[in-house]
């Protein structure tokens, strides 16, 4: 498109309109002007045409009254009769005299001139009479040798009234140039006359013998055409367009015809108009400025409300007001009232969203978005340089519990009644519901080491009876993540998830407070990549065993061994199996993992017996799996290839967990000719009641209580219950993490079976079990012979 802008297209698309009407009135005006010229040439022309031939037949009446005279004078038609040609002719030079003609003659009986038979005129003349059988007078137009001549021609008759003929009397005046230029002073317009005449019907020629400035053809269809119609017409010649008018003209002879051409320049006949077109051409002229000027101005205020529309949309696209003033009327006027009203309704809606999306819908406490603006400007200020900022986490310990027996309106009542508290005690604090069970708090200025304190009081202040509802109070129990920002570390986008995983942090390590840890934040970073390479690992089988050696206090030997696996990644060095355990339990690969170990501990075991080892292998089955029926029955079927007995260690929380589903897997495996073991023992609060209805083998007592059985009574208590306990329920005991002498004999004292630690071994690679048996047992022998003491470490 050529012109991009509306208000170009409207200002060309007027301009042009309008001056099309005014280019076609102008047209008409002046077509009709010139119509009307025309018309008034036309009607002049034929006036004088009419002049013309009156002052002809005027003349012609005279000459013929003379004529006529002498043709009926007795004397003269005696003389003619007896063709007396000097009577004849003296008699007709004295009427010649009177009637001023420029010639005349007398013709005889013959048929030829009495005088000047040598005179062309006079000859045409006569031949023209000759085959006149009238005995009227003629009168009529002849050229001769191309000049034209008026010819007054009177019969002689021989008796009154008779039919004979004596011959002619003839008047001949000249129809030259200097006649009708004298007849053109009379007509009423300065017109040209010429007298054309066509020959036997050719070309219509004036005396000249050429077309009087007209092309010879188109002349003669020009008079052809006026003669037909009786109008005047548009002729082209050499000067120019011109309106001209044919005259019939009376022909003496048969084969001549004759008319009188009047013919009138337009340029002449316009020349009385050209005030009128003048006056047109001006209007004209300043119509067009006043059109291109109105035009301009039109497309303009149509187009200036358009702009504004565009500038407005644009400012509410870029978050803008988006308002138009409005002075545009009209339909225009509606559409930008309307434009505003969406604007503002839009605006509106915004708002409502905006305060939607930084508030929590059940309490009207700011939200987590909210709390992360609030930050966000805190930087921006310089509120972190001058004095640093305390982002507090605050959770409530078993928020789903509480909020399964209350209800859910409480937990929200609870959650607003803590913001309370914290906003009496913080009046300049930012508080907001960060999620269901967790408040956070922003506090500035706060000095770095104001920071655990400050957090240290507030667990004080809400580890308390809290009143939620009139009738309600409620033991409330948070542990808080704390998160300091300082001129060192710089608000980041993630100081909120620091608080959070500081939150996290306390609760993993059981404590109320605790200060984000970055090690551990790297730690999670890591994970990720370290769950691939596990995956990887497991892939190229590059798992290894090793095994831990149990001690069993009866037989005074190794009678056992733990399968430990262990993974010597090329970069890492060995990586806690903690923690990819819990990896593999998360993304599933717990399944290939254990399946490899277990593999290896079958190979390792019908290895180990073929060295004359009897050895029993115990081996770490993840809580996870017993929900998984068919691996379960893979791990039977592996396990039925097994050389000697085979004991799952699960621990006792995948028991609690789901009790229904962990205890008919256990059964099964106990059914089909497994040991179980209860892993960890003391660390998940087992009730009784479960622990009764698990048919295991053994119990293993977690090495918290083991490595503190020395130095804590209450340790050596729950220890022995234990033991005592499991015994009660037909269990066999083993104590982990005996590290020192004293809690060897300690535990043997107590009635403990097996023990195992790094009193007696750590654990160790396959190739070090055989030489380490056959040393340890050599060393040892004996049923009740403790191991050597240089095993265990002195404290
Ligand atoms: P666990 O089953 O309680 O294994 C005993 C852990 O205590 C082993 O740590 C062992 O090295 C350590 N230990 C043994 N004696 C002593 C001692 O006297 N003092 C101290 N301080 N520690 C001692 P490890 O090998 O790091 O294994 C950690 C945990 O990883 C295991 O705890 C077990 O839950 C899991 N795990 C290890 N191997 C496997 C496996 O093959 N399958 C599964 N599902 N879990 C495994
Ligand atoms: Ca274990
Ligand atoms: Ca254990």
């Amino acid at each position: 498109m050529v012109f991009k802008r509306l208000s170009t297209r409207l200002s060309v698309l007027y301009g042009a309109l309008f001056a099309f009407g005014l280019l076609m009135t102008a047209l008409t005006g002046y077509i009709s002007v010139v119509n009307n010229a025309r018309q008034t040439a036309q009607n002049e022309l034929q006036a004088s045409a009419r002049v013309f031939q009156r002052v002809w037949s005027d003349r012609d009446e005279v000459q013929s009254a003379g004529a006529l005279l002498l043709a009926h004078d007795t004397d003269f038609r005696q003389a003619m009769l007896q063709q007396d040609a000097a009577t004849v002719s003296e008699d007709f030079a004295v009427l010649q005299k009177r009637v001023k003609a420029d010639m005349g003659f007398v013709i005889g009986a013959d048929g030829q001139p009495m005088q000047g038979r040598s005179d062309p005129v006079a000859m045409a003349v006569a031949a023209a009479l000759q085959n006149a059988r009238d005995t009227k007078n003629r009168t009529g137009v002849i050229t001769v040798a191309s000049r034209p001549y008026q010819v007054v021609a009177m019969p002689v008759l021989k008796t009154y009234n008779g039919p004979d003929r004596l011959g002619w009397v003839v008047f001949v005046s000249q129809l030259d140039a200097v006649e009708v230029q004298a007849l053109q002073k009379l007509a009423p317009v300065s017109a040209t006359a010429t007298i054309l005449t066509q020959t036997r019907g050719g070309l219509w020629m004036d005396g000249s013998g050429q077309g009087s400035g007209y092309a010879a053809d188109a002349l003669s269809f020009f008079v052809d055409n006026s003669l037909r119609t009786g109008a005047a017409g548009p002729v082209s010649g050499h000067n120019g367009q011109a309106i001209a008018f044919a005259a019939r003209l009376q022909t003496l002879g048969a084969d001549q015809k004759s008319v009188l051409l009047l013919s009138y320049p337009l340029k002449a006949a316009l020349r009385d108009y050209q005030p009128v077109i003048s006056a047109l051409a001006l209007i004209g002229g300043l119509g067009l400025v006043f059109v291109v000027l109105a035009s301009l101005y039109l497309s303009r205020s149509l187009s200036r409300p358009i702009q504004d529309l565009t500038k407005a949309a644009r400012a509410l696209r870029e978050g803008g007001a988006g308002q138009i003033d409005i002075v545009a009327r009209y339909e225009m006027g509606e559409l930008a009232e309307a434009f505003n009203d969406m604007a503002a309704s839009m605006q509106a809606r915004e708002q409502d969203i905006t305060r939607l999306a930084k508030c929590d819908p059940a309490t009207g406490l700011p939200n987590r978005s909210a709390f992360e603006d609030h930050l966000r400007a805190l930087h921006d200020s310089d509120a972190v340089e001058q004095g640093g900022v305390a982002i507090v986490c605050i959770g409530v310990d078993r928020y789903t519990h509480i909020r399964a027996v209350w209800g859910v309106a409480y937990g929200h009542s609870l959650m607003t009644r803590l913001q309370e508290i914290l906003g009496g005690i913080f009046a300049k604090a930012y508080i907001a519901r960060l999620s269901g069970d967790t408040l956070g708090l922003c506090l500035t200025p706060c000095a770095a080491a104001q920071a655990l304190p400050l957090a240290r009081a507030i667990a004080a202040r809400l580890d308390k009876r809290i009143r939620v509802t009139e009738d309600q109070s409620l033991d409330v129990r948070v542990s808080l993540g704390v998160y300091h920002v300082g001129k060192t570390r710089g608000a980041t986008d993630d100081c909120v998830e620091r608080a959070l995983i500081a939150l996290d942090q306390a609760r993993a390590a059981k404590v109320k407070v605790a200060s984000f840890d970055p090690r551990v934040y790297s730690e999670l970073a890591d994970t990720l990549l370290l769950t691939d390479q596990l995956h990887a690992a497991l892939q190229n089988r590059d798992m290894m065993v090793y095994y831990q050696p149990k001690f069993s206090y009866r037989e005074g030997r190794i009678s056992s061994v733990e399968a430990l696996v262990r993974w010597n990644h090329a970069e890492r060095g060995f990586v806690s199996p903690q923690r990819f355990v819990a990896i593999a339990e998360e993304t599933g690969a717990i399944r290939d993992l254990t399946l490899q170990v277990l593999q290896t501990c079958i190979d390792d075991q019908k290895r180990l017996k073929a060295a004359g080892f009897d050895l029993d292998v115990s081996i770490n089955y993840s809580g996870r799996l017993l929900s998984d029926d068919a691996f379960n029955q893979r791990t039977l079927r592996l396990c039925q290839q097994a050389v000697g007995r085979i004991c799952l260690e699960i621990t006792e929380t995948a028991v609690i967990d789901d009790p229904k589903i962990g205890l008919a897997a256990i059964n099964t495996f106990v059914d089909a000719g497994l040991e179980i073991s209860i892993d960890d023992f003391g660390t998940g609060l087992s009730s009784l009641a479960y622990l009764k209805q698990i048919p295991a083998h053994e119990l293993k007592i977690d090495r918290a209580f083991v490595m503190e059985i020395e130095s804590g009574q209450r340790d050596a208590l729950v220890v022995r219950s234990s033991i005592d306990l499991a015994h009660g329920l037909g269990m066999k005991v083993t104590a982990e993490g005996v590290e020192t002498r004293a809690a060897f004999t300690l535990l043997q004292a107590m009635g403990c079976d097996l023990a195992q630690g790094y009193g007696i071994a750590r654990p160790m690679p396959y190739d070090a079990l055989g030489p380490f048996l056959t040393d340890f047992n050599g060393v040892v022998g004996g049923a009740d012979v403790s191991p050597s003491g240089q095993r265990f470490a002195s404290r």
